[in-house]
């Protein structure tokens, strides 16, 4: 099938700028209250918070489940603020979508079609992570799938694709955004942390992201990076956030 013919090919462009960050995952109540708290004043009002994490391995930490979403209520109580996290079974979806705002597909979830049949069913905005070896027909076509069953609210995020190289993580697709933009008017937000593996070139990719027309920014962020419970190695300081956030501002925010 054709893209005009699809829905995805017929969702009109939104002005929408999303600036989002936080912690890959956290292990407490007062870890995640103190980043909320130095992101608030930076006027960030998005923040990622994963509990479900779907580890490489087994024997990684796995989120605080149930026990995080409660975390999350409640700091949204406390806060005027809004979460994104994770969700990796349709369990999760039924159960926990009134408690956040958005809805994260992770990488290794995209080709999981009833999982996205279920975030398809819901209100929440709903970010979809392109595969690690996905092709951007086939991103867009799990989009559609999200799309076909009501829900338009979806935001692309571009996070790096596999590639030979170790030196990083991933290798950062940054044609995707003006490919995907002459295709449909689906937003797209790059999350340099995943793609890079590495807290020194976060920044860089940032801005380049931007540049390269990108709707916002899905950033892994921590008040002491070194401790955070994942992913510690590509999560950057409040410091090097500012950074960003201010050529973000500059430029679309
Ligand atoms: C994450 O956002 O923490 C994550 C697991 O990302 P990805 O699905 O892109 O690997
Ligand atoms: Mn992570």
């Amino acid at each position: 099938m054709n893209l005009t013919e699809m829905i995805i090919g017929n969702i009109k462009k939104s002005q929408e700028k999303y600036f989002i960050s936080g912690p890959c995952s956290f292990g407490s109540y007062e870890e995640l209250r103190d980043i909320v708290i130095e992101l608030k004043k930076l006027g960030i009002s998005y923040i990622r918070a994963g509990v479900f994490k779907p580890r490489s391995s087994p024997y990684s930490f796995q989120g605080l489940g149930e026990q995080g979403i409660k975390i999350i209520q409640k700091l949204k109580n406390e806060f005027d603020i809004k979460f994104v996290t994770e969700f990796t079974s349709i369990e999760q979806v039924k159960k926990y979508s009134k408690y956040i705002d958005i809805i994260q597909i992770g990488s290794r979830n995209m080709y999981n079609y009833e999982l996205l049949k279920s975030v398809g069913r819901t209100t929440n905005k709903i970010i979809l992570k392109r595969g690690m070896s996905a092709t951007v027909e086939e991103w867009l076509l799990s989009a559609e799938y999200i799309a076909k069953e009501g829900n338009k609210n979806i935001i692309l995020c571009e996070r790096g694709i596999r590639s030979f190289d170790k030196e990083t993580r991933n290798v950062l697709d940054l044609q995707s955004i003006p490919v995907i933009k002459s295709m449909c008017n689906l937003p797209i937000i790059v999350d340099p942390s995943h793609a890079s593996g590495r807290r020194d070139i976060v920044e860089i990719m940032s801005k380049a992201s931007i540049v390269c027309g990108a709707d916002g920014l899905l950033i892994e962020s921590h008040t002491n990076s070194d401790i955070s419970k994942s992913d510690a190695c590509q999560t950057i300081s409040i410091k090097t956030l500012v950074n960003i956030k201010n050529f973000y501002d500059q430029k679309i925010g």
